[in-house]
């Protein structure tokens, strides 16, 4: 029988970076003559016919958005001349869930996409990046990963990329979602869905849309806040602006008045949470100032649905229906 086939691209990130020594854990760097991910195809290949692709090798707090829509549109294209049975992206892990879930807005249900990365580089005692990568393949090979949307695969756990954030900087279980948990686990080879994500409703974008992806700011709310940032952001020509607000996205009386000039400009205010988990509920300010409230997407990822909502529409209360739908 055939070997099910499985293309990886590879993005950067930890996993494809190399250290000094077997103890360095955190201190190492991206090689440019050398992609560690391509080393393990021998271990992968007892599993599927590997394709390996070179898609970026940066660090992913360096990769730009621009990359990860071509992304997006290389997997779309990956689907639509079956190239391959199941996609596999390898991406640094503090961008991995942006990656992630701009590929879940982009991708209508299909073939598995799954993401994965390493706390580790592969030069480390105890690299987590092989075990990883072997898994993430296996579970891009699994029918049942199939229409569940883009899944993250780390540490021998599965989630959803719609839920999943990285919680700790640099352990290897890094990734979870503390409200909605995971949606499968991967252990001896063996592979356990226990929860679907609920993806029917979801706002869904094309990935071929014509037009600039627009800009969208995070605004850090904090104790003592200025409106400067707000007015700054404004001035500086952002389409939409989410803030990482604190508590269920609170606004602090200061802020308002920048909250008028936004809308008064066109620009579209999210209200997420700092907080790390929970919903951000509707509130009055809503009301009185035409904000939006960001449900349970962290500020990264209500900041990716508003630029894909606003490359679509620039009516507050479409955007609006888009995050109730989130
Ligand atoms: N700085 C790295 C990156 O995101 C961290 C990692 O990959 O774990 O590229």
């Amino acid at each position: 029988m055939s070997k099910p086939r499985v293309a990886i691209l590879t993005m950067g990130g930890t996993i494809a970076s190399t250290g000094a020594a077997p103890d360095a854990t955190t201190i190492y760097e991206l090689d440019a003559a050398r992609n560690p991910v391509q080393e393990l195809l021998p271990i992968l290949s007892g599993v599927a016919d590997i394709v390996v692709e070179a898609f970026a090798h940066l660090a992913s707090h360096d990769i730009p958005i621009a990359t990860v829509l071509d992304l997006a549109r290389r997997i779309a294209a990956i689907r639509a001349r079956n190239e391959a049975d199941g996609i596999v992206v390898t991406h640094g892990t503090d961008t991995l869930e942006e990656t992630a879930y701009f590929l879940d807005l982009l991708l209508p249900a299909g073939a598995p996409v799954v993401v994965t990365g390493a706390a580790r580089p592969a030069s480390a005692l105890s690299a987590d990046g092989p075990l990883n990568l072997l898994n993430a393949v296996r579970v891009a090979t699994s029918a049942e990963a199939a229409d569940q949307g883009v899944l993250v695969c780390m540490n021998d756990r599965l989630s959803a990329a719609r839920f999943v954030t990285k919680a700790h900087a640099t352990a290897t279980d890094a990734f979870g979602a503390a409200e909605q948990g995971h949606v499968g686990a991967v252990a001896g080879g063996e592979i356990a869905f226990f929860n679907r994500p609920r993806n029917g409703t979801r706002p869904r974008f094309d990935p071929h849309a014509p037009g600039e992806l627009p800009h969208v700011d995070i605004i850090h709310c904090h104790l003592g806040m200025s409106p400067a940032l707000v007015d700054h952001a404004i001035a500086d020509g952002a389409a939409g602006l989410v803030f990482a607000s604190t508590g269920n996205g609170s606004i602090p009386a200061a802020v308002k008045p920048s909250l008028t000039t936004a809308r008064a400009a066109g620009v579209v205010v999210v209200r997420s949470s700092r907080v790390g988990s929970g919903a951000v509920t509707s509130a009055k300010v809503d009301d009185e100032y035409g904000t939006i409230p960001a449900g349970s997407l962290n500020p990264q990822k209500a900041r990716l649905l508003l630029m894909l909502a606003l490359r679509e529409t620039r009516d507050r209360d479409h955007i609006a229906a888009m995050f109730r739908r989130a």
